[in-house]
């Protein structure tokens, strides 16, 4: 029999599953409420009725199932803080004894030892765990909650106990004055690191806006330069993938550039179903407990596959280089819109790549 690598195989599962249409990954998540207050959440919700709308195991298992039988193999279970929610080992438990890669992603306060123990026993492939600062004054400021000394001892129990772990860090004018000395604190766990460099605009129920916490591009190349710094080599190949390559295909006529809604799929705390997790409800969105998630998945694909690009990017000088995403462009793209201040901050990255690039070339 011909071998492959785990690489090799999950690229050909993932190109099958496009042409398919098959949900092969979807993201649950389970609940926007959270033990912590991050102030540039995206996600948290403190309206105290959610508790009583959100999905129970009763209805959630029956849609998980509908997701298998189509196809699901992989899932991440997310939130809100996802360990918060009541019947969250119920669901993991039913994910892995149904042969699912699972993945979740947690604030780490509940990594507790018992919880670390039940994860030994039947592992998950991989938690990422999100470090929000360095010491307690940096995890009040971003998260409104001291917990730096629970989060990190739970880190190093997880490690220490040979699971899986990534450290998740999202700069934001919060974390700002203390970012070099988190990237450095989470390089010290000799683990996989991811550092956003991007935010999200806080979806409306959340009465947060974007602009309360964001960065502007020089203060994100900045922090960029200090990730290749402190993490090296790992992240300088990482910045050239997203800004430097040119031979993406042209502007596409309708859908998307992306696995949203072709291989992948969020489904809210609500049982919304959406393209991927912060893809906004007013573009595109099936309720599952009217359709179950066969006809609600065969909804959203047909929805994704025809979704017009803006007019404006099929002439932009920069569309091999940026692809539209809904998400970014969330306050337009109800309209099939561009959002104009997106496409002036995307122009900037590209120009600055550009001129990184140029000046990287005349050095050589
Ligand atoms: S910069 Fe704006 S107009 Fe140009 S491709 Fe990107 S989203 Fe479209
Ligand atoms: S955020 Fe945008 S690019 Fe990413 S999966 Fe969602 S729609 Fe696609």
């Amino acid at each position: 029999m011909d071998k492959i690598s785990f690489k090799e195989f999950t690229k050909l599962m993932a190109d099958n599953a496009y042409k398919s249409d098959t949900p092969s990954t979807g993201s649950f998540e389970l609940t926007p409420l959270c033990n912590l207050d991050c102030k540039m959440c995206y996600v948290h919700l403190q309206d105290p009725s959610v508790k009583e709308r959100m999905l129970r195991k009763e209805q959630l298992i029956p849609l998980i199932q509908g997701a298998i039988d189509d196809g699901m193999m992989v899932a991440l279970l997310t939130g809100g803080e996802a360990m918060t929610h009541p019947d969250f080992w119920d669901i993991y438990m039913y994910l892995i004894e149904h042969g699912v890669s699972v993945q979740v992603k947690t604030n780490g306060i509940l990594l507790n030892e018992e919880n670390i123990r039940k994860f030994t026993e039947y592992p998950p492939f991989r938690i990422d765990i999100s470090l929000y600062g360095c010491d307690s004054e940096s995890y009040v400021a971003v998260t409104g909650v001291d917990a730096f000394e629970t989060v990190t001892k739970n880190i190093r129990a997880a490690i220490d106990m040979g699971l899986n772990i990534r450290l998740m860090i999202t700069p934001s004018s919060f974390l700002s004055p203390w970012i070099e000395q988190t990237m450095t604190l989470a390089r010290s766990f000799d683990v996989s690191v991811n550092v956003n460099s991007t935010l999200l605009e806080p979806n409306p129920d959340t009465g947060r806006h974007k602009s309360e916490f964001d960065l502007s591009n020089i203060e994100v190349d900045k922090i960029m330069e200090m990730k290749k710094e402190i993490f090296f080599p790992d992240y300088s190949q990482e910045d050239k993938e997203i800004y430097g390559h040119s031979d993406r295909p042209d502007v596409s006529e309708k859908g998307l550039y992306c696995n949203a809604g072709r291989t992948g799929f969020a489904l809210n705390w609500d049982g919304t179903l959406a393209p991927c997790l912060a893809f906004p409800r007013t573009v595109i969105s099936v309720n599952t407990l009217e359709k179950g998630f066969h006809l609600a998945w065969l909804e959203l694909n047909r929805a994704i596959r025809n979704f017009e690009i803006p007019e404006k990017c099929h002439s932009c000088e920069y569309n091999t280089r940026c692809h539209y995403c809904p998400v970014s462009h969330s306050r337009t793209a109800d309209r099939h819109l561009c959002d104009e201040s997106v496409c002036a901050y995307t122009i900037e990255r590209i120009e600055m790549a550009n001129n990184d690039n140029n000046t990287e070339n005349k050095g050589e």
